[in-house]
């Protein structure tokens, strides 16, 4: 509860007799409505306070939660087992959609700015909270934070790190990670045919020297991991598409994929939740933004 700021002036006496004949006269004031909500977040219990009328909306995972309770009582929900770093992020979503790249692109620009190690966790976060919008079915937040990742991974110039393609087959369902095993597959097949960047490359994690043995070594552990990366190479080359050429990172939009462009990026919504549906359609999601 906010603490009340200034002193009260003392009751007087009259003030009692007033406030007495009042609570006989008028029916008894409704208890205030509780507009905020508090979601404790990871083992630790994080706590994150968010507008309870804005996180019903948001996803029906939350408004069967929320609407059981009268509305008068506060309620706690607990999710242990998601990061607090990617809760952090999803309520700046729940409070402010409209904005939320731009703070999402500032939260990278200054972890970057601050320290490897930030700029690490602000990825980790990103790559959950795109797990987390594919759980509650938030199509939009999933395709926006896939988005994200593959412009952070653009601007630094990093390499997948295998952390994160064993994370993604080891810890993660099928279902949920679906687009995301997608992008690292790509992302991988991209790194390991071109072979150690000419530049030096900075990875999430992992040091570039042994990047490419561990790739490989993945193939040997993950054989799901190694069977996709098949599919993918198979399915480029049949589309007559150059897998050394094809940069993941790069998304480029319908109306300016061209054929020349098609070798080099990855049209916009090939990592995209609605894709099967929207076939080689504009993507739905830049009509609303
Ligand atoms: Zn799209």
């Amino acid at each position: 509860m906010a603490p009340i700021n200034g002193t009260r002036p003392h009751r007087q006496p009259a003030d009692e007799y007033y406030r007495a004949s009042l609570d006989k006269s008028l029916p008894r004031p409704r208890p205030p409505v509780v507009h905020k909500t508090t979601v404790l977040v990871g083992p630790r219990q994080v706590r994150f306070t968010v507008n309870r009328k804005l996180l019903s909306a948001v996803s029906s995972f939350f408004r069967e939660r929320l609407q059981d309770a009268s509305q008068s009582k506060p309620i706690c929900l607990w999710l242990p087992g998601e990061s607090s770093t990617m809760f952090a992020l999803f309520v700046e979503w729940v409070h402010s959609p409209s904005s939320f790249r731009r703070f999402l692109d500032h939260a990278v620009q200054s972890a970057h700015e601050t320290s490897h190690r930030a700029s690490e966790d602000v990825h980790w976060a990103i790559v959950r909270l795109h797990l987390f919008a594919s759980d509650l079915d938030l199509c939009k937040l999933q395709d926006l934070a896939m988005d994200a990742l593959q412009d952070l991974y653009l601007e630094y110039d990093w390499d997948v790190p295998p952390s994160l393609i064993a994370y993604l087959y080891k810890q993660c369902e099928a279902l949920t990670s679906v687009r995301i095993r997608r992008w690292v597959v790509a992302m991988a097949a991209f790194s390991l045919t071109v072979g150690p960047s000419q530049s030096p490359k900075v990875q999430p994690q992992d040091s570039a020297t042994s990047e490419s043995a561990r790739l490989r070594a993945l193939f040997e552990s993950l054989p799901e991991f190694a069977a996709d990366y098949i599919m993918h190479v198979r399915n480029m080359k049949a589309a007559g598409l150059d897998v050394r050429f094809k940069n993941p990172q790069l998304r480029i939009s319908a109306n300016k994929l061209r054929n020349d462009q098609r070798m080099f990026g990855f049209r916009e919504c090939s990592f995209h939740s609605h894709r099967a549906t929207v076939g080689e359609g504009p993507c739905p999601h830049a009509t609303t933004d």
